[in-house]
């Protein structure tokens, strides 16, 4: 990325926060949150805390960053290293992303590239190009399939809280990632003392991963007697999804039983929900990789992911692009630009390929 790119970039964003800063989610505890960031050409700047809400958008608006980050803990010394700080508790948070859901269209937009010659291949990723040995990196496309597929995930974690950890509806935010999936902070201050160990376990619930293997599920439901829905949690949704489908099913029980735990868990990201000394995209900040807002979601059945986040403008903007595969913004298709090339893009479909280091602007 060079200077003007990262110059370029860095107007953009901070054109979108002087006109959208407003609606950065800053929690009324701000002194007691840890911030970091990571300006336009990488290096994160971690361990910083700011007294006021006024301070930290300054701040923000100040450096306009790639991304902009704040713990969900709590800390007494918030600037301090880690092992320092003074936990105080930390909100538990839930990361749904759609690269980690197996759905069958990534065949179709997934891929690998290689970062010096540009070869391409269907994933799996080989460790090295195959043409030229140079570095080979993944590219994960979006469509609405996945977008939707992460929506329902996110939904069900939800669900999960409301009826298995009874969590008030109120106390759930769902925020939009600002990239191909949703975030979940739970505002309940009944887990905001929980360790890592006692959040993976949630996870896991969630997940399904913690459930009995589906032959021995299928050997409890055959010795019982009831039929229909029974019992709470996961034996109600097995249950339930069993009394639902088994009319006409052809195949055995034991499969019966792992599609209704498959289509009814939820793939949250485990890795994100145990770490407590975590910071996350501020909502209301843009992502590093899309421009796209980190956005509070109201209603997530009526969210439309592809039009909403896209907040940077539509002014139109030159950039010579080295290579990028085909990629969709607003249910609309750029690219794929498969050799260099200059072209004309809007602001918010340009930033894309501009923090990949795949373009630069002319
Ligand atoms: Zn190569
Ligand atoms: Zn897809």
């Amino acid at each position: 990325m060079n200077d003007g790119t990262k110059a370029w970039l860095k107007t953009a964003y901070r054109e979108y926060y002087y006109r959208g800063g407003d609606g950065i989610e800053f929690s009324d505890d701000v002194a007691a949150r840890e911030f970091g960031y990571i300006p336009f050409g990488g290096g994160m700047v971690r361990h910083l805390s700011f007294k006021s809400k006024g301070e930290a958008l300054a701040e923000i608006l100040k450096q306009s960053p790639s991304s902009v980050y704040c713990s969900n803990a709590r800390y007494e010394y918030p600037s301090r290293p880690i092992d320092e700080k003074g936990w105080l508790g930390a909100e538990l948070i839930f990361d749904i992303d759609a690269t980690d859901i197996p759905t069958v269209c990534k065949r179709g937009h997934d891929l690998w590239y290689c970062e010096k010659c540009h070869a391409s291949g269907k994933l799996p990723r080989p460790p090295k190009c195959t043409k030229c040995g140079g570095p080979s990196v993944e590219f994960h496309g979006t469509c609405e399939t996945c977008l939707d597929a992460a929506k329902g995930h996110a939904s069900r974690v939800a669900e999960f809280l409301i009826e298995d950890f009874g969590v008030d509806p109120s106390a759930i935010r769902i925020y939009f990632s600002g990239n191909r999936g949703y975030h979940l902070h739970v505002f309940d201050s009944r887990f905001d003392p929980l360790d890592s160990a006692a959040r993976g376990e949630i996870a896991e619930y969630m997940r399904g991963s913690s459930l009995p293997p589906s032959n021995t599920i299928a050997a409890t439901l055959r010795r019982r007697r009831q039929t229909g829905p029974q019992g709470a949690g996961w034996t109600r949704r097995i249950t339930g999804y069993v009394e639902e489908h088994k009319q006409n099913y052809g195949g055995t029980l034991q499969k019966l039983v792992s599609e209704g735990v498959a289509s009814q868990r939820a793939l949250v990201d485990s890795s994100v929900t145990t770490d407590i000394h975590r910071v996350f995209r501020l909502a209301g900040t843009l992502h590093g990789d899309t421009g796209m807002c980190k956005m509070r979601v109201e209603s997530i059945e009526k969210f439309d992911p592809q039009e909403a986040p896209v907040v940077l403008s539509s002014k139109p903007v030159k950039l010579r692009v080295d290579f990028y595969p085909r990629f969709r913004f607003r249910h609309q298709d750029f690219g794929p630009f498969m050799k260099q090339e200059t072209v004309e893009l809007p602001t918010f479909a340009a930033v894309s390929i501009l923090t990949r280091g795949l373009g630069e602007v002319v």
